[in-house]
C-alpha cells in the first residue's frame, strides 16, 4: 500500500513551494488509493510556533488537501526517538562522542590547513583494538551514528535518476545533542520508518540528507523508501522564488481572490504534466497523477497563467455560487447586498472580465456602496459638456422602456442630438457618473441591471 507524507517544519506559513510538495504527495497517494500522512516537524523549538502550525493546517484545508493520518508532532514522539538511540548505543550502531566544540574547531582548522575537507575525525569511534581517549570531566557527550566508512550509498531517485555518495565523504552524523534531544535527520528517519512511508516526496534541498538517512534506515533494518526529490520553483525572472514573486502564504492567494481549485490546477502544472492538458479538475489530477511525469528541471512561476486559470474557474462556477462568494467578500468590506441590485445577474455579466474574485468584488462594489469619482475622471469626462449630455440622456431614461435594446437606442439617439460621433463618447461619461470607472461590460446590459430608479438617482447627483 502506497504511503506518502508531507512533513513541514512550522517555522512559517505554508508557502507555494511547500504547497506543491504537499499536493504531489497527496495526489500520488490518492491516485494509488494509498494513505497521505501529515507530520509536523517541530523539533526546532527556537523557530517553530503554534501560529505557524495553524497556518499550515489552514493552508492545507483551504487547498482541500485532506490527510488520512496525523497531524503527528515530532515533539510528542521524543520518547520513541530516545528509545531507538538507547538501543543503537547499546549494540554499537551509535557511540558517545565527547569532542568539545573547541576541539572540533581545532580539528577543522588543521584539516583546512592541510587542504582537506573539514569533517569529524572519528576520534571517539570505537574500533577493535583502538584505545579511546579518557572521558573528560564535565563534558556532556553527543551521540554519533556509526556510518559505514567505505563503499557507496545511493538510490534511484524517481525524479533525478541515480544518485550516489561515497560513504567516506559522510561524517558520523550526530543523532543526539549533549542534552539528549534527537537531531533533525534522525527524527525524519524514525518517523518514515514507524509510519511505513513508501514514497518520500520532498524538495531537492534535502538531497544531501538522503544518503545519511538511508544509512541509518539500513542500520535499523528498515526498508528504504523510494525518494522523489522535486526541483525548486523559480520566479518568472529565473531567480529563486521569493516573496516578491509569490512565494507568499497560500492564504494570501485566498485574500487576493484566487480559488483553491485554480491554485491546485496551477500548482499541479508546476513541474508535472499530462500531455498538453492545462486545465483539469482535482478528480482528473488524481486520475492522471504519477511520479514519472515530474520534470527534473526547475519549474518557473507564471502569474499570467495563474490568472488565466483563475479566470477560467471563476466562469466554471454556477453564478449563484459565485454570487455567494462575492457577497461574503462585500460583507467583509461592510457592504450589504440584500435589497440592492440582483447580484447573481451582475456576477454573470461581470465575471467575463475578472481574473480574480477581488477584481470582481471591486467592480461590483459601486453597485451597492457609495463611491468617490476620482477628480481626474471628473475633469476628463464630467465637464460642462459631459454633464449637459448626461442630463439630456437622463430625460430620455425617464421614459424609455427599461431593457437593453431600448436603452442602447436611447444612448445612440442622444449621441446624434449632441453631435457625438461615437457611442463611447457618451457611454464613458455615463459609466464614470454611475460607477466612478471608465470601463464596464456592455453599458446597456449594465443599465438594465442597475434599474431605472437607481440610474436616475445617480444621474441627479450630477446636478
Ligand atoms: N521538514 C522538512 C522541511 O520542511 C521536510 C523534511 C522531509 O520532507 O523529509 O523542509
Amino acid at each position: 500500500r502506497i504511503r506518502t507524507r508531507f512533513a513541514p517544519s512550522p517555522t512559517g506559513f505554508l508557502h507555494i513551494g511547500g504547497a506543491r510538495t504537499a499536493l504531489f504527495s497527496w495526489a500520488y497517494a490518492r491516485h494509488h488509493g494509498g494513505d497521505f500522512i501529515l507530520r509536523i516537524e517541530d523539533t526546532d523549538l527556537a523557530r517553530s510556533t503554534p501560529e505557524a502550525v495553524q497556518a499550515i493546517l489552514d493552508g492545507m484545508k483551504w487547498l482541500g488537501l485532506d490527510w488520512d493520518e496525523g497531524p503527528f508532532y515530532q515533539m510528542q514522539r521524543m520518547d520513541r526517538y530516545r528509545q531507538v538511540i538507547a538501543e543503537m548505543l547499546a549494540d554499537g550502531r551509535a557511540y558517545l562522542c565527547y569532542t568539545t566544540p573547541e576541539e572540533l574547531t581545532e580539528i577543522r582548522e588543521a584539516q583546512r590547513a592541510r587542504g582537506e575537507k573539514p569533517r569529524y575525525d572519528g576520534r571517539w569511534r570505537p574500533e577493535p583494538g583502538k584505545v579511546l581517549p579518557a572521558v573528560p570531566e564535565g563534558v556532556k557527550p553527543v551521540v554519533r551514528f556509526r556510518n559505514p566508512t567505505s563503499g557507496k550509498v545511493g538510490w534511484n531517485d524517481i525524479v533525478k535518476g541515480a544518485i550516489e555518495f561515497d560513504n567516506a565523504e559522510l561524517d558520523d552524523l550526530i543523532i543526539a545533542r549533549p542534552d539528549g534531544t534527537p537531531t533533525y535527520n534522525f527524527c525524519v528517519v524514525i518517523d518514515d520508518w514507524d509510519m511505513n512511508i513508501t514514497h518520500v516526496i520532498r524538495g531537492d534541498d534535502h538531497v544531501n540528507n538522503t544518503p545519511r538517512q538511508i544509512n541509518i534506515l539500513r542500520a535499523l533494518g528498515a526498508e528504504v523508501p523510494e525518494y522523489a526529490h522535486l526541483s525548486m520553483i523559480l520566479g518568472p525572472d529565473g531567480q529563486k522564488l521569493s516573496k516578491r514573486h509569490g512565494a507568499v502564504s497560500v492564504m494570501q492567494y485566498d485574500a487576493d481572490g484566487y480559488l483553491p481549485d485554480a491554485v491546485i490546477n496551477y500548482l499541479a502544472r508546476l513541474g508535472w504534466s499530462h500531455g498538453d492538458d492545462e486545465v483539469f479538475s482535482r478528480e482528473k489530477l488524481v486520475e492522471w497523477f504519477d511520479l514519472d511525469r515530474i520534470t527534473p528541471s526547475a519549474a518557473q512561476f507564471d502569474f499570467g497563467k495563474l490568472d488565466w486559470l483563475n479566470a477560467h474557474y471563476l466562469r466554471e462556477l454556477a453564478p449563484a455560487a459565485l454570487a455567494e462568494l462575492v457577497a461574503a467578500r462585500l460583507a467583509q468590506r461592510g457592504v450589504e447586498v440584500a435589497g440592492g441590485v440582483e447580484l447573481t445577474a451582475l456576477v454573470a455579466l461581470y465575471r467575463e472580465r475578472a481574473s480574480t474574485l477581488v477584481q470582481l468584488v471591486d467592480a461590483l462594489e459601486p453597485f451597492y456602496a457609495e463611491f468617490e469619482i476620482a477628480p481626474a475622471l471628473v475633469e476628463k469626462h464630467l465637464g460642462e459638456a459631459g454633464r449637459g449630455a448626461l442630463m439630456s440622456l437622463k430625460t430620455k431614461f425617464a421614459e424609455v422602456d427599461w431593457n437593453a435594446a431600448a436603452l442602447n437606442d436611447a444612448i445612440k439617439a442622444c449621441c446624434a442630438e449632441q453631435g457625438l460621433k461615437k457611442m463611447h463618447l457618451l457611454a464613458i461619461p455615463l459609466r464614470v457618473a454611475l460607477f466612478g470607472v471608465e470601463h464596464t461590460p456592455s453599458i446597456d446590459q449594465v443599465l438594465e441591471l442597475l434599474g431605472r430608479e437607481r440610474t436616475l438617482e445617480r444621474l441627479s447627483r450630477l446636478g
